[in-house]
């Protein structure tokens, strides 16, 4: 069985968005219990790479090529051992469930969602291959529409999802950006 109910939603998104391929580097940002981590290594199989980050110690996996960081995103520090993990070929896909501290002020709560959500897109910068897809959770709110823009940007196309699985906690939605194009379209292209 999988270690978060979580787990289904990252099928669910895989099914509908095909990303997650055979051989795939896949950035699991906010991986913590593991059950994106155990959906991603069987995806990936033997011959992908599977890199996950929490705050949280993650116990080991038994699946396939799974190595995990205990970390703080919004920390360079952080990031340089990402980097450094998933090595100079970089990510095919970056996925990102992390989610703030609940403290049930909508406003806030929103706020510090889409910062983390706005970490997650530049890990993208700096590890994304070309071509390669994002998925990110976000609570709705005010600041989503901007955000969904400045994601749009840089990916051929972006959707956002709220997927059966997560229908309960009715405010989250993921944003699935397909094909990166490393840097927007500048002016007069
Ligand atoms: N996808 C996971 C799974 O399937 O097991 C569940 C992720 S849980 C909804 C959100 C996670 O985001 C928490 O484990 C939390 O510690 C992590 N998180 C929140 N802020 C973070 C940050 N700044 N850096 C790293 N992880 C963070």
């Amino acid at each position: 069985g999988y270690r978060s109910r979580s787990a289904y939603k990252l099928k669910q998104l895989d099914e509908e968005s095909d990303l997650l391929d055979r051989g795939d580097t896949v950035v699991d940002l906010g991986a913590a219990p593991g059950g994106w981590l155990q959906v991603a290594a069987e995806e990936v199989g033997e011959s992908g790479t599977v890199v996950g980050v929490d705050l949280q110690r993650i116990d080991d996996l038994d699946e396939g090529d799974v190595e995990t960081i205990r970390g703080d995103m919004t920390e360079e520090r952080t990031r340089h051992y990402l980097r450094e993990a998933v090595g100079e070929d970089g990510a095919d896909v970056v996925v990102s469930d992390m989610a703030p501290n609940m403290t049930g002020e909508y406003n806030l709560d929103h706020a510090r969602s889409v910062h983390l959500a706005r970490q997650a897109f530049d890990v993208t910068d700096e590890l994304l291959s070309s071509g390669g897809d994002f998925v990110v959770k976000v609570f709705q709110g005010d600041d989503l529409e901007a955000f969904r823009d400045d994601v749009s940007e840089a990916f051929q196309y972006v959707r956002t999802v709220s997927p059966p699985a997560s229908r309960d906690s009715s405010s989250e939605v993921y944003l699935v950006a397909k094909g990166y194009t490393e840097s927007p379209v500048t002016e007069g292209d």
